[in-house]
């Protein structure tokens, strides 16, 4: 699911943590130790695993086979429509629960992710007041904690780029801490922010991507985003340093975040 550097460095972290994490690989079997409890596992590749315990976390399901006889309409959660309307009058559901039976281009019909019910409780909200308005998933957005690296993804960022995309990527040669940031290879405007270990501001991610604003602009504002707490060390200048590098720029970084200006762009956006 993450690009490649961002990946490593969070199996790296998995395996610090004391976990024995098999990449590419599959169970087969469970064993039985006679009793009716779990002696241990095969792998696809004929591997066996002693254990006395076997977690699966495959995926999400909704649980929603008590609406069944209801008259809702189910698949794998319950059908709404660009309304969050179910096919029974008054009847609405959001969040992990709820597929949308057309998604908006490159979603899912089921996002179990909180980011998204929260959205959809925004839409919905609106529409039990009287207001109907459409679900608008807007710009992607989920953040996660591995351990000790927090990470957050704002727009677009996938681990096969496209042709039409180009990455700027930096990370802390010590630290698990890295950016990345995919923009347009024509027009230079940013898509997507990843973020491993370093926090940024969401609104101000999300006008840049939804405002076109290119990697140069970004990188010469790059402090605006930060949302690290007070006292935390700041690595904007090492960034645009790299940046500058890679790509043949001059761009001038703005110094140090000024939550002067930060309320400046907010009270803009
Ligand atoms: C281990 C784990 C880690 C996650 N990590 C992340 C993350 O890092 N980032 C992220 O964005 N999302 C994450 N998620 C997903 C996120 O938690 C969900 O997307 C979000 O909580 C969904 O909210 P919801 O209100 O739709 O459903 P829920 O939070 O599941 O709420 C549904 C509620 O309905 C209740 N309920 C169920 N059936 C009935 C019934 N028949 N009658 C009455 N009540 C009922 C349940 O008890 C529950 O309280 C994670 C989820 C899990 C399980």
């Amino acid at each position: 699911m993450l690009p490649a550097e961002e990946a490593q460095m969070v199996s790296e972290h998995i395996l610090k943590h004391g976990i024995d994490l098999r990449l590419e690989s599959e169970i087969s079997e469970i064993l039985d130790d006679g009793n009716g409890s779990v002696s241990g596992v095969v792998t696809k590749s004929g591997e066996h695993i002693k254990c006395n315990f076997v977690g699966l976390t495959v995926g999400v399901s909704p649980n929603i086979q008590f609406l069944k006889e209801s008259g809702i309409e189910i698949n794998r959660g319950i059908l709404v429509d660009e309304f969050l309307r179910t096919n029974i009058p008054d009847v609405f559901a959001i969040g992990d629960c709820a597929e949308i039976r057309k998604p908006a281009v490159g979603r899912k019909p089921i996002e179990a992710v909180w980011y998204t019910g929260r959205t959809m409780g925004q839409f919905v909200a609106h529409t039990v007041c009287g207001k109907p308005t459409a679900y608008d998933p807007g710009l992607w957005f989920n953040s996660a904690k591995f351990f000790d690296i927090e990470y957050q993804v704002y727009g677009e960022i996938l681990a096969t780029r496209p042709e039409q995309t180009q990455t700027f990527y930096w990370q802390h040669p010590e630290l698990e801490k890295s950016i990345r940031i995919d923009f347009k290879k024509d027009t230079k405007q940013v898509i997507g922010f990843n973020l491993m270990g370093i926090r940024f501001r969401q609104e101000v991610c999300h006008h840049w991507i939804k405002n076109g604003t290119t990697i140069n602009e970004v990188m010469q504002n790059l402090a605006l985003a930060n949302f690290d707490p007070e006292f935390y060390e700041e690595y904007e200048e090492q960034i645009v340093n790299t940046y500058n590098k890679e790509y043949g720029e001059q761009v001038k970084h703005q110094g140090k975040r000024k939550l002067s200006l930060v309320n400046r762009l907010l009270s803009k956006i």
